[in-house]
Parts: structure tokens; sequence; C-alpha cells
């Protein structure tokens, strides 16, 4: 099990406000009784959650969502045939088609291949992580399991480390950044990949742009060959509007989960457990987006963010036992609409986007 748990202690404050108890409070210690004062809140809640993961059949593990991705290639074939239709309606019904699952295969695809989730075998979990981020995603593998895996998740809300300044381009207005800009994220992401590349060695530069180029290659051809395109501009335009169909929701995701929360320094960072409950947030189920992104992505990104080994329908079934146990330990557990992070993003935009986050200290745990 990855991220070995440590010992909590100590009551929680935020600088110069109370957060919440934690072992040291009291109340907390009332609860915990006998048993807590033996091993550490993360300890406990990893062997539930291990315990739930052991009597979880395959298809629970690992099924569900390698199913969900195989329907979306299934989806390929009729939407090219769509897409060759001279009637408006079937040719739109073609495009969302493909932009769906474009989205679920580059989204909850790269993103569970970059966790090696897809597989129990490491080589092809690397496997995958190359033909999901690479051919599906344009983006670099190295790059993407690094920037993910090593520093989102590993310093999640870590000032300087994984605290999401990536994703913050403070030179773009509020409504540039937040619906138009996105629409762009299509061509920015091989660009940005070829920027990562440098200092890597020639094999991977090599492997990283063939393989985004047989992807961006494929679906032209395809394009061309199978849906009858006729000018290489309608076929690259084609590209774009259904490679860009979800750009907008992913970048808002990307920055709704963690921009605004408790950010740490990097010497003086929480625990493990406190630092996941206060720096991540869950948006509510939404049948759309629990598709094309993932639980672990939109409802149990919290869960993800304690337990990232586990698939998107694993996050999914822990959930309840990890809700239920942070708040009977009386520690966070985030929750907040769509709606109301873009409302917040929108009118906080400066705060939030552009200007450096305030550290917290949660006195006591670090
Ligand atoms: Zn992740």
């Amino acid at each position: 099990m990855q991220n070995v748990p440590e010992e909590e202690e100590g009551s929680r404050r935020r600088t110069g406000e109370t957060v919440v108890g934690g072992k040291g409070d009291p109340e907390v210690r009332k609860d915990g009784g006998e048993q807590e004062e033996k091993e550490s809140l993360m300890m406990e809640l990893t062997r539930l959650v291990q315990k739930m993961v052991k009597e979880s059949s395959w298809w629970e593990r690992r099924g569900v969502d390698c199913s969900i991705l195989a329907a979306a290639f299934l989806c390929l074939p009729p939407a090219f045939l769509l897409l060759s239709s001279s009637r408006l309606l079937v040719f739109s019904a073609g495009v969302l088609l493909m932009g769906l699952a474009h989205a679920v295969i580059t989204i909850k695809g790269t993103h569970l291949a970059s966790h090696g989730s897809l597989s129990e075998s490491q080589a092809w979990g690397k496997v995958w992580a190359v033909f999901f981020i690479e051919i599906c995603g344009s983006f670099s593998a190295r790059a993407g399991v690094h920037g993910h895996i090593k520093m989102h998740h590993a310093h999640t809300n870590v000032i300087g480390l994984g605290d999401s300044s990536v994703w913050k381009v403070p030179c773009l207005p509020r409504t540039v950044y937040l619906f138009i800009a996105p629409l762009a994220v299509p061509i920015i992401t091989p660009l940005v990949a070829l920027a990562h590349l440098r200092g890597h060695s020639a094999a991977v530069v090599l492997r990283t742009m063939l393989m985004v180029s047989l992807g961006l290659y494929s679906q032209y051809w395809l394009l061309v060959h199978v849906s009858g395109f006729q000018s290489p501009l309608s076929t690259l335009l084609c590209m774009l509007v259904c490679r860009a169909m979800f750009s907008m929701p992913y970048i808002h995701v990307n920055i709704f989960q963690h921009i605004g929360l408790d950010m740490f320094s990097p010497t003086r960072r929480p625990k493990r457990i406190y630092q996941m409950t206060h720096g991540v947030l869950n948006l509510p189920r939404n049948p759309l987006l629990d598709w094309v992104f993932g639980h672990s992505l939109i409802n149990c990104h919290v869960e993800h963010h304690l337990f990232p080994f586990l698939s998107d329908n694993m996050c999914l079934k822990v959930k309840p036992v990890v809700s239920r146990y942070l708040t009977e330990k009386k520690l966070p557990y985030q929750q907040d609409s769509y709606r109301s992070r873009l409302r917040l993003f929108f009118h906080r935009y400066q705060e939030l986007m552009v200007f450096a986050p305030p550290i917290t200290e949660l006195v006591g745990v670090q």
C-alpha cells in the first residue's frame, strides 16, 4: 500500500483560527477510545479500506472501469461513420459521440493509466500509460506521471510543489481563462509535451513524438478515409471540436478541487490525513462527469487523494466508509457544488488565480 501512514498527533489550528479537533482534542480522544491511542488515524482508515479492497472482486476493482473505457473505444467506429453523413443531425450526433468517447479515453483513461490502476502488472501499466497519455492524450507519459503522481499527489497543496499553480495563467482575464482559453487545450497539450521533453533521453523524446504523431495522424486519416472529409482545414476543425468538447469542465475541475483550500509550507507540512482532508474537495455526483472524468476526479476526489491506487469504481465503493470515518473523527470532508465553485472562482478570480495563496499552519500536527 502506498504512502505509509504516520502517527497523527495534536489538535489542529489554522493560523489565528481554530479549525476542528484532532486526536489531542479531548472530545476526539473520548470518541476514539483506547485503540486510537495505539494507532494513527490514517492507519486505521487504511485498514478499513484495505479490508474492502480484499473483499472486492476483480470486476469491482478493475472490471467496471476497464469496461467503460472499452465502451468508449467501441463508440469510435459508429462515430466515424456518423461523421460521414451529409445530414446535419446525424453529423452532429457523430461529433457528439466522438467528443464523448475522446473525453472518456483522454480524461478518465489517462488519469487511471497514470496511476497504474488499469492493470496489476507493472509492465502492462507502463504500456497503458504510453498508450493513453501519449497516443490518445497527445502528452508525454513521463511528464504526465511525474507531474500528477510525483508532484500533485505527493505534495498536494504544498506551495511550490503540488500547489496546482501550473493551472494558473494570471495574465488572462477571468472570462477568457474560465470560458475561452480551455478551447485551446487540444492545441496547447502537445506543445507543452514538447517543452517537457527537454532534458530527456533521445529514445524517450523520439518515442513520445512518434506516439503523439501516431495518435493525431490516425484520427486525421480515419476522418479522411472513413468519414470522407475533403479539405484538411475541415478535418482539423472537426478534430479540434471533438477534442475540445470537455476542455472547459476539465480545466474547471482541476482548479475547483484544490485552489482556494488550505495551502501548506514545504517545511511545515501536516500529516497526510490532515493534508488531504484540508486540501481536497469533492464535487457532487453528476452522471455525465462521473462517466467522462471518473469518480476519482469528481465525487471521490478526497478518497482518491487518500488512496490513489484505487480505481474509480473502488473509490465510489469505499466513499461511505471514508466519509463516515472522517466525520466521526471530526476531520473535514469537504464538498461543494460545481455551480458554487464556478461562482467563487469567477467572483474571487484575482485572489484565487492571480495572487499567491496564503499558507495554512495546522499547529500541532506538522
Ligand atoms: Zn490522481
